[in-house]
């Protein structure tokens, strides 16, 4: 099984605390620990069957670890290639799902160059998050959620390059429920979509910034855009600090461990960012994340 149906549990802490009924999406208990596991594991399955040979990834964080875990089940070998900057556990984490490493270059730029240069008509490379079929593996996530008797009013959800939220838009349309608002979180480092909602149109960040690594696509899709052109999608944007504050107290609360990139998403209900109403039923996405540790987070925390 490549992805899991996982649990939706009330957070009777967060209902308290924003006066709504706030229900927890815990795609942190993935086998790959973050949603990307059904993403890249639909994605990647489907390639399968089109007769990909080999999956080449250049990303050191969630999606290569997602590429790397879901290649290990499919038994197709894996080639991620990640800059010098990608911390030494991602890189065992990756490796220790019998995916090869290679360490190219400064940044990303490099290191993904030599990932297409590497690429056979047998190979397939699979993105982040710019792929439809990543989109489409994310539906069932709300199907899930809607088989548990919930109707939400309300999403929350982080935006890094757009993939979480194309895939959760997705998913409320097949449910009719393409009106309700979609509280859509970044921090200020990594603030694309909030960039591009400001400007009216699909624009690129100079550089981005700050600890929620997870999130700095300097530019989201152009379906996440267009979406925010057409939904009602309102864009969060939260502070570092605030995000690591999160991760720390709902790691208390819930005793589950989840990246700052998750972490953005919980602080907009830890900080009663939103006014919702009593009988509201809130649905936030626990995205997760593998690249955090216990010692990591505290010592995020000035
Ligand atoms: C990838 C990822 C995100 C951002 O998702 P996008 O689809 O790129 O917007 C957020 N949180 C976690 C844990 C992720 O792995």
């Amino acid at each position: 099984m490549l992805s899991i149906k996982t649990p939706l549990i009330q957070s009777l802490v967060l209902s308290q605390l924003n006066q709504c009924q706030v229900w927890l999406k815990m795609e942190a208990l993935q086998a790959s620990a973050s949603f990307k596991q059904r993403s890249i594991g639909y994605a990647c399955q489907k390639y399968f069957e089109q007769g990909a040979q080999r999956f080449v990834s250049s990303s050191g964080g969630n999606a290569g670890l997602a590429v790397a875990y879901t290649g290990r089940q499919l038994g197709v070998p894996v080639t991620v290639v990640v800059p010098e900057t990608t911390a030494q556990r991602a890189q065992e984490l990756i490796a220790q799902q019998g995916a090869e490493v290679i360490v190219q270059g400064a940044s990303w730029v490099e290191a993904n160059a030599l990932a297409q240069s590497l690429l056979t008509p047998d190979d397939v490379f699979i993105h982040p998050f710019d792929d439809p079929l990543l989109w489409d593996g994310i539906i069932p996530m709300i199907d899930e959620v809607i088989a548990a008797g919930v109707v939400p009013d309300a999403v929350v959800l982080s935006v890094g390059g757009g993939s979480l939220l194309s895939g959760v838009v997705a998913g409320l349309n097949k449910h009719g429920l393409g009106h309700i608002p979609i509280y859509a979180v970044e921090t200020h480092g990594t603030a694309s979509l909030n960039a591009s909602i400001i400007a009216g149109q699909h624009v690129e960040l100079d550089r981005v910034s700050g600890i929620a690594t997870t999130l700095a696509a300097k530019k989201v899709c152009q379906n996440a855009f267009d979406l925010s052109q057409q939904f009602d999608i309102h864009s969060q944007v939260v502070s570092d600090q605030a995000a690591v504050n999160a991760c720390l107290k709902f790691a208390d609360d819930h005793r589950i461990l989840v990246e700052p990139a998750c972490g953005a998403t919980l602080s907009v209900l830890y900080d009663q960012k939103i006014q919702f109403k009593l009988t509201d039923q809130v649905l936030v996405i626990v995205c997760g994340g593998a690249g955090i540790s216990l010692k990591t987070l505290q010592g995020l925390n000035g």
